[in-house]
């Protein structure tokens, strides 16, 4: 069995397409207006027992793969990546027809979250881990449930951690976690800053936001920039955990930091974003 008829086999095509289009169920099928063509009558169908969808209107149909490629206009690789994840199969990826750079930054972010996530609680992380908990009173548990972490005060710790873990300096560049220095090389944006990592709606880490920790560096907060897998108007920081209480409250608290969206949490409300981007 290939990892794509894995993931099929561990995925239901009426809970996923049901997440994004409600269906009604119609005999042995289930059926909505189509999500790709304007109608008011019904006649976009979805079979369980197939696990096939079909629209008679506009003709578009599919599996699991093409309804999320056509719906959130992906590429393979990053349909791929996402249903991987939803049915718990872990991508080996040997075909590199099966990653393309997104897939690839997003790789590259998850494996950036750990490093810093090691470096907060290792024996250098002990200054910033104090100021987390006794001057912010985060508890172990919102440190990790928001995957804190610490960028050592080092110019290329962090891109080297990434070069030994295969990326190119092409990928490490794209991903904004460095900056370019005129001529050649690159340098780690993030240094000696308490990291916040941003996730888009699919839970993937996207960018992050860094707060200094010396209260006398010129800028409080720097953010990763714009790149292909973060379009800053389009990601929260927090999001992905205030979409279902914003669902259903129908109601979201836009807040300043993400400081302040942890507290919110702490706080138990959680229908809370805070606008990235901004120091
Ligand atoms: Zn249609």
């Amino acid at each position: 069995m290939t990892q794509t008829e894995e993931i099929k086999s561990k995925l239901d095509i009426v809970d996923i397409i049901n997440e994004y289009v409600p269906l009604r169920q119609a005999g042995a099928n289930f059926k909505a207006p189509c999500p790709f063509h304007e109608e008011k009558t019904p006649s976009f169908m979805v079979s369980r027992e197939r696990q096939f969808f079909k629209c008679f209107g506009c003709g578009e149909s599919g599996d699991i793969f093409t309804f999320l490629q056509k719906y959130e206009n992906l590429e393979f690789p990053e349909a791929l990546q996402i249903l991987a994840e939803k049915a718990g199969v872990k991508l080996t990826r040997q075909d590199p027809t099966l990653t393309n750079l997104k897939t690839r930054l997003n790789d590259l972010h998850s494996l950036a979250v750990e490093f810093y996530k090691q470096v907060l609680f290792s024996q250098e992380g002990r200054q910033a881990l104090k100021y987390l908990k006794e001057q912010r009173k985060l508890s172990d548990e919102i440190i990790k449930e928001f995957n804190l972490g610490l960028a050592p005060n080092d110019w290329n710790r962090a891109s080297n951690f990434l070069k030994s873990k295969g990326f190119t300096d092409y990928e490490i560049k794209q991903s904004g976690l460095v900056v370019e220095k005129s001529g050649t090389g690159y340098y780690d944006r993030f240094r000696n800053r308490i990291i916040f990592p941003i996730q888009d709606h699919h839970n993937k880490f996207v960018g992050f936001t860094a707060r200094a920790l010396n209260t006398d560096e010129p800028a409080k907060y720097i953010n990763s920039p714009q790149t292909i897998i973060y379009n800053k108007s389009q990601i929260l920081f927090g999001l992905n955990k205030a979409r279902e209480q914003i669902k259903q409250k129908k109601l979201v608290i836009l807040v300043e930091g993400n400081m302040d969206v942890i507290a919110s949490h702490i706080a138990k409300v959680k229908n809370v974003v805070a606008v990235s981007g901004t120091s």
